[in-house]
């Protein structure tokens, strides 16, 4: 349905704020809260009028960007440890998770206590703490900094957008993905 298609949702600035459909951007140029970007040579009807089917539209008044947490899973925690091992350094290409407190002893499923850990590592660590197994941490785990862009990264991007979303092509974490393909689904 036409009034589904994405619109991409650019801020006063210029910059990318989310993405709605035709409808919802249709109607915030009739408020006269946006104007068009670029042109699709698509027309739909509205009920006076022709106009143009938006396919980017930038908003005449600045948003405060929304903040999107991190969504803490596997393919995050190695991107926040850099594809390292956390005990040792490696770059395994079969990382797994390791639960710093291990979760036997009341460690909790959360950011601060997750870390990325090669097989061997976690292994020798087993069920103990790492100054139980004399391990230490390259670095404290916490929270990784939002992602004003997490959006832009699933789902589909229009070839339109691609001028005001340069970097989601060019994300070099996409060739990780692929090289972490399989790892992902192996471990546990
Ligand atoms: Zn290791």
């Amino acid at each position: 349905m036409i009034t589904r298609a994405p619109v991409l949702v650019l801020n006063q600035n210029y910059q990318p704020l989310n993405i709605c459909n035709v409808r919802r951007a249709v109607a915030l140029l009739g408020k006269g809260k946006a104007e068009p970007i670029g042109e699709t040579g698509e027309f739909l009807h509205s009920a006076t009028d022709l106009i143009e089917k938006p396919v980017i539209i930038r908003l005449y008044y600045m948003v405060k960007r929304p903040l999107h947490r991190r969504k803490l899973s596997r393919r995050e925690v190695f991107v926040r440890d850099g594809f390292r091992c956390q005990y040792c350094g490696s770059r395994a290409r079969d990382l797994t998770i390791d639960h710093v407190v291990p979760r036997s002893r009341g460690g909790q499923h959360t950011w601060d206590n997750i870390v990325s850990a090669c097989k061997p590592c976690n292994h020798g660590k087993a069920g103990r703490t790492p100054r139980e197994a004399g391990m230490a941490l390259f670095t404290a785990p916490k929270e990784p900094r939002p992602n004003p862009y997490a959006m832009f990264h699933s789902g589909r991007v229009l070839d339109e957008w691609r001028p005001f979303l340069p970097w989601v092509q060019a994300d070099p974490l996409d060739e990780r993905e692929d090289s972490l393909q399989g790892t992902a689904a192996a471990g546990g």
